[in-house]
C-alpha cells in the first residue's frame, strides 16, 4: 500500500456550486481522520471549474463553513502548498498537457452528438444507479471538427478491478458497465474524470477518500492513469449519507446544509453525533 512506502497525502475537493451538506461533511470527516491515523498531510482543493454554477458566494460559505466544523488542512488555497495551484481555474495548463499527451497516444476522439443524439443511441445504464447512459461509440471513427467534445475509448470487454479500503475488491467491464467517457467538453472545460486523475496525481495524493457514488468513477480514472502514465492512489469509498425518506443527500437538501444546521444552533460535535 502507498501509504506505507511514502507520507500519506489525503485530499477534501469540495465543488463551490452549493452549500456544504452533511453528507460530504461525513466523507470529508473520514478523509481527514485517516489522514491523521497515517500521520499525514491534508489537501484542500476547490473544485471551482464548472464556472456554469461556480459562483463566488460559494467559495467563502465553504471555507468558511469547513472551518467551522473543524477541518484543518495543510495546504490549499488560501494556505498554498508545494504542489499548487489549489483551485482548479488555476490549473488549466495541467488538464490541457493530459488532453494532448491523451490525443497524441490515440487514447481520445472528438465526438459531436448532442445529449439527445446519446439517449435514442445509447444502451440503457443499469437500474439500480443513476450513472450515465453507456455511449454507444457514433463518433469512434469520425475525424475532428471544431464543435465537439473529446471522449476516451474504453478498452470495450476488459475487466478493470480494484481493491476499495472500505468496499473490498471491486470490478467493472468497460463498455458494458460504462462507455467512452467525456475528458473535455464541447464549452472547452476539462471534465471531472481528467481533473480528478491529473490533480491527485500532480498533488501526489496517495489516498482517495469520497463517496460511493464515485465508485465506477475510479474505474474510468484507473483507465486515465495508465494512459496518462500516472501513478494510482488506493481510494476508500464512503457509504453515502441518506435523508429521512432514504433519499441521498445532494446539494438542493438546503436544509442538510451545515449553514442552516449551524443557524439552527447545532455544534459540529451535535451532527457528528448523527453519523
Ligand atoms: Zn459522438
Amino acid at each position: 500500500m502507498n501509504s506505507k512506502r511514502v507520507p500519506y497525502r489525503g485530499r477534501l475537493a469540495p465543488s463551490p456550486t452549493g452549500y456544504l451538506h452533511l453528507g460530504h461533511a461525513r466523507t470529508f470527516w473520514v478523509a481527514q481522520e485517516r489522514a491523521r491515523a497515517n500521520g499525514g498531510t491534508l489537501v484542500l482543493r476547490n473544485e471551482d471549474l464548472d464556472s456554469t454554477r461556480y459562483q463566488m458566494q460559494f467559495v467563502e460559505a465553504m471555507l468558511e463553513d469547513l472551518r467551522w466544523f473543524g477541518y484543518i488542512w495543510q495546504e490549499g488555497p488560501d494556505c498554498s502548498g508545494a504542489f499548487g495551484p489549489y483551485n482548479q481555474s488555476e490549473r488549466m495548463d495541467f488538464y490541457r498537457a493530459a488532453l494532448e499527451k491523451l490525443r497524441v497516444g490515440g487514447f481520445i476522439y472528438a465526438c459531436t452528438c448532442s445529449r439527445k443524439d446519446i439517449q435514442s443511441a445509447a444502451r440503457a445504464p443499469h437500474a439500480e444507479d443513476d450513472d450515465e447512459p453507456v455511449y454507444p461509440g457514433t463518433c469512434r471513427d469520425k475525424s475532428p471538427s471544431p464543435k465537439c467534445c473529446w471522449r476516451f475509448r474504453v478498452p470495450d470487454g476488459e475487466s478493470i478491478s480494484f481493491v476499495d479500503g472500505h468496499f473490498g475488491p471491486q470490478q467493472f467491464i468497460a463498455g458494458k458497465d460504462f462507455g467512452d467517457f467525456i475528458v473535455w467538453r464541447r464549452d472547452d472545460v476539462p471534465a471531472y474524470q481528467l481533473v480528478c486523475a491529473v490533480d491527485d496525481a500532480a498533488m501526489r495524493i496517495t489516498e482517495v477518500v469520497r463517496g460511493a457514488d464515485l465508485l465506477k468513477s475510479t474505474a474510468r480514472q484507473l483507465l486515465l492513469y495508465r494512459a496518462l502514465g500516472l501513478p494510482v492512489p488506493e481510494f476508500y469509498h464512503c457509504p453515502l449519507m441518506k435523508d429521512a425518506a432514504g433519499v441521498r443527500l445532494a446539494k438542493r437538501h438546503d436544509v442538510l446544509s451545515l449553514r442552516a444546521l449551524r443557524e439552527q444552533g447545532k455544534s459540529p460535535e451535535d451532527l457528528r453525533r448523527l453519523w
